[in-house]
Parts: structure tokens; C-alpha cells; sequence
């Protein structure tokens, strides 16, 4: 899970970070009064409009604008709230900008780059810093991936001083700034932690002209699996920024994911589903989605699962694939069955049923006088569903 950068510099003042401070508004006729509270709370003579979305990049797109006067601020604003915005992050349409902080301006003296993540590699959390931070760490993570000083966090003893210190002198930061960075990168890591998120970035973190370091922009991701107990992350979740089927999808517990292909796929189990794709894809085709209905394939979760699939406008065909363990074949065919009739489907379904009972699942489906292609192995379901995708050609 996501939020805006206002959020995360809210958790980040919670946790003693200095942060490039403002105030958000939502509609044209909040800009202006939003301007004056962030003159008179931070004394601020220039400002920065930053459109608030769950992409990054928005500098390069065009989102966020420094302006040397109120009358400056004033015009972003209006031109930057409910901008389609587009960046390298968000799609091809982009994203609506339905609300954007007004910040205050900083004087920057240098940019930095701070990141905690888990790296999976190592089962440690890592935390990246480079003396390159801005808008193309992209470009240094690639090109020159010795400008990142990582450190990883032993989970057992946590993130320890003389870490910090390692990180603040491969900085090459100055003594005072090392005394603020300290602190800083301890308290990062805990927020990091306490909160379960996967991903804590601040980039920039700069120091200013007049040496504070201080959080410019802020960018969290939360472990979705830990939601469950972090009810103040979960108050911060925008609906309005995710993609609206993953979020109908998520009422039914099914896991979907929208992906760029035509071939829509109902399959359970994670590792099931990631083959499914794999084997799409070795066949030539592209998946559409993937979904994993989860352990109980019933009536309702093939529904469910078909209805998601199919407002996909882009799906042309569906591959069922399922295993049958603790759900019995003949029940899911059930479901399947259920699901054609009241559904009306204008796509091709091929259907793959394997494991208990799929003998008498393979009799029900061929008697129930359905448009339904029915497949035996994993290669035989991906090649007739690519054929069927690509219009029986
Ligand atoms: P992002 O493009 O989505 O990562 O948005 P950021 O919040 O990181 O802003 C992008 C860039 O805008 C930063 O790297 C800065 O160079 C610039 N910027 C943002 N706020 C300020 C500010 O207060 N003063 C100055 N001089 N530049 C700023
Ligand atoms: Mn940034």
C-alpha cells in the first residue's frame, strides 16, 4: 500500500524528521488561503506547488513548481490541481491530481539519496544512501552503483550507531551535519519498522544554505500482508489513487493484479498463477491479469473472479486453471458452469481442471453445453487460449 508524500511527511515529523514543510488543498478555492497559512506558519516568501500522487517522477512531469512569489504560487497551483499528470511511475493516461501540497521553498545546497528497503537477497533490511540524490537515482543505480553506500540491518540487533556513522562519513557529510544525520538515518529505520513498510525513501534529503538537513520529499510503501495491525496506515490509504478493480477485487479477498496483456486468467494459488503466466507468455501471449482466487474456488469466488477479469476491456479470452487439492474439481466445474450461464460471456473460457475429481469435472463441463474449451495439461490450456485470444488464427 501507498500514500502521498503529505502523508509520509506527516509520519516522518512523528518521528523527529525535519521535513520541507506545507499545507494541502484539494480545490481551486483552497489555494489561496493555503498560500497564506504556509507564509505565515513557516514564513515562507517562495513556495513549491507539488502535486500529490502515488507515482514518482513528478518533477520531471511537470508536478511539482517552484515559484518565487504568491502570484506564481497561485498560477501552479490552479494548473497543477486536476492535471492529468504523466511520469515515467504512472500510466500512459497518467494520473488525476486531485490534490497538491503547497510547500514551503528551501534553499538547497545539496541533494542526497536515502532508502530503507528489504533485501531479499540477503533476508536483511538495507538502507542505500548516495551524495546523487534527486530525480535521476534511477539513472545512478544503474550507470554507477558504487555512488550507493549500503548498509544492511541485522534483524536481531536492529540498526546499530556505528552503522549510522558509517553511512554519515560515506556521505562525506560535514561535522555538524553528521550530528543531524545520526539521529536522522536511527529514527528512519525505526519508523520504517514499526510501521511494516517495505519501502521508506527520502530523496531528495538535503542540506540547505543553511546547513539543515532536512526530508524534501518523502515516499513510503506498507507490506499489505501487516495491514491488519497498523490501523493508522490503513486510515491513510487514497482509494481514489488505486486501480479500481484491484480494489473491487480486494472486497471478494482475491488477489489481482491488472497487467497490459488480452489473456485473462482465473487460477489458485500464487506459485499456480505465475506459472500460468509463464507458460502464456512461452506460447506467445500476454496475460491480462493475474489472479489467484485463493484456496476455496466456489460458485461465488468463479464469479467473483469472472467479473473482475472481464471488465478488463482488453481481455479477449480467459484461461481457467485450477488445481484441485482441498477443493474437489467437480465443485469448481460447478462453479464454472454457474458462472457462464449467468454471466453471459462474449469471450472464448478455456479450462483446465486438474487433480481430485477432474475426470468427473471433465464430464460435467462436456455436458453442460457451454461454450467451453476444455484443455488436459498446462501447455495444451496456454496454447488454445493464445489461439483463442488472437481471434482462432
Ligand atoms: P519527485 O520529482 O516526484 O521526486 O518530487 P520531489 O519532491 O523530489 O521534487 C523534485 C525536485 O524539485 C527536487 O529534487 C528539487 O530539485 C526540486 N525542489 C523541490 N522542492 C524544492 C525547494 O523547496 N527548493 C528548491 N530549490 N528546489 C526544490
Ligand atoms: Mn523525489
Amino acid at each position: 500500500m501507498k500514500i502521498h508524500e503529505y502523508q509520509a511527511k506527516e509520519l516522518l515529523k512523528k518521528y523527529r524528521i525535519p521535513i520541507q514543510d506545507g499545507v494541502v488543498c484539494e480545490s481551486e478555492n483552497q489555494i489561496e488561503s493555503a498560500i497564506n497559512s504556509v507564509s505565515t506558519q513557516f514564513n515562507a516568501k517562495q513556495f513549491v506547488i507539488k502535486a500529490q500522487i502515488h507515482a514518482g517522477g513528478r518533477g520531471k512531469g511537470g508536478g511539482v513548481k517552484f515559484c518565487p512569489t504568491k502570484d506564481k504560487a497561485i498560477e501552479a497551483a490552479k494548473a497543477i490541481l486536476g492535471m492529468q499528470l504523466i511520469t515515467h511511475q504512472t500510466s500512459e493516461e497518467g494520473q488525476k491530481v486531485q490534490k497538491i501540497m503547497v510547500a514551503e521553498a528551501l534553499d538547497i545546497a545539496k541533494e542526497y539519496y536515502l532508502a530503507i528497503t528489504l533485501d531479499r537477497a540477503k533476508g536483511q533490511d538495507v538502507i542505500m544512501a548516495s551524495t546523487e540524490g534527486g530525480v535521476e537515482i534511477e539513472e545512478v543505480a544503474e550507470k554507477t552503483p558504487e555512488k550507493i553506500i549500503k548498509v544492511w540491518v541485522d534483524p536481531t540487533i536492529g540498526l546499530q550507531a556505528y552503522q549510522a556513522r558509517q553511512l554519515a562519513f560515506g556521505l562525506g557529510l560535514d561535522k555538524d551535519i553528521i550530528k543531524q544525520a545520526i539521529p536522522l538515518f536511527i529514527n528512519l529505520y525505526k519508523c520504517y519498522t514499526e510501521t511494516d513498510a517495505s519501502i521508506a525513501e527520502i530523496n531528495p534529503l538535503i542540506v540547505t544554505e543553511q546547513n539543515q538537513l532536512i526530508a524534501l520529499d518523502a515516499k513510503f510503501n506498507f507490506d499489505s500482508n501487516a495491514l491488519y495491525r497498523q490501523k493508522d496506515v490503513v486510515d491513510m490509504r487514497d482509494l481514489a489513487e488505486e486501480d479500481p478493480t484491484e480494489v473491487e477485487a480486494g472486497k471478494y479477498h482475491l488477489n489481482y493484479i491488472k497487467l497490459d496483456g488480452n489473456v485473462g486468467c482465473m487460477v489458485n494459488g500464487a506459485g499456480l498463477a505465475m506459472a500460468t503466466m509463464d507458460i502464456i507468455k512461452l506460447q506467445g501471449g500476454d496475460p491480462a491479469n493475474f489472479l489467484d482466487v485463493g484456496g476455496g474456488a466456489n460458485v461465488e469466488t468463479v464469479k467473483n473472479g469472472f467479473k473482475i477479469i472481464l471488465s478488463d476491456s482488453n481481455v479477449k479470452a480467459v484461461l481457467i486453471n485450477i488445481f484441485g487439492g482441498i477443493v474437489r474439481c467437480d465443485r469448481v466445474a460447478n462453479g464454472i458452469i454457474e458462472a457462464v450461464k449467468d454471466l453471459d460471456l462474449n469471450v472464448p473460457v478455456v479450462v483446465r481442471l486438474e487433480g481430485t475429481n477432474a475426470e468427473i469435472a471433465k464430464d460435467l463441463l462436456g455436458n453442460a453445453d457451454l461454450d467451453i474449451i476444455p484443455a488436459t495439461s498446462l501447455a495444451d490450456a496456454a496454447e488454445k487460449v493464445v489461439i483463442a485470444a488472437t481471434g482462432g488464427n
